[in-house]
């Protein structure tokens, strides 16, 4: 259900976002990292990795049945066309996750908005350059996946009562 917008809990709210191997090939990382800085969100945890067949096969356990899902994994683990590495980025914010969500745009490039991370910079479904939790309960779940508890660091952020006040 929704709280009441601008209360405490919504400063906890985080969410994952990943630079997908196509992202970091095209050296778009940067770019991405400032849109959410831009935005106001904070940085709690960050870090590049390969992902596994076996990691990856948890982070999409819905989408593990479905007839795309060895492209998938052929494009978020290995391959020639594809990064060896991604980037993982954990924001914290207020309502972060309904707010990336936006921000990243439609699954479908070709139906995100411009002005999203996929309508700026991409064409077609299996190269869409970024991945956002879709949900909080998700967030929580990828984030526990991606991080240990101590890669998550606690800091304070002089303008968080900006961010935090509607
Ligand atoms: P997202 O949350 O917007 O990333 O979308 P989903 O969670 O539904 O799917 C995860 C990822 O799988 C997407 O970002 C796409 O890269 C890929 N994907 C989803 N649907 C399709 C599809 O129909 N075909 C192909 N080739 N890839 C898909
Ligand atoms: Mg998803």
């Amino acid at each position: 259900g929704h709280r009441a917008a601008g209360s405490k809990s919504d400063v906890r709210e985080r969410t994952l976002i990943a630079v997908k191997p196509d992202g970091v090939q095209r050296r778009l990382v940067g770019q991405i990292i400032q849109r959410f800085e831009q935005r106001g969100f904070k940085l709690v945890g960050l870090k590049m990795l390969q992902v596994s067949d076996d990691l990856l096969s948890q982070h999409y356990c819905e989408l593990r049945t479905k007839p795309f899902y060895p492209r998938l994994q052929e494009y978020m683990t290995s391959g020639p066309l594809l990064s060896c590495v991604e980037y993982l980025i954990v924001w914290e914010g207020h309502k972060v996750v309904q707010a990336s969500r936006t921000m990243v745009g439609h699954t479908n490039p070709l139906e995100a908005q411009a002005g999203t991370i996929r309508g700026d910079f991409s064409f077609h479904i299996s190269r869409n350059v970024v991945h956002a939790s879709d949900s909080l309960e998700g967030a929580q779940r990828e984030i526990q996946l991606w991080f240990q508890k101590k890669e998550l660091l606690n800091w304070d952020c002089f303008d968080q009562t900006l961010t935090c006040e509607v």
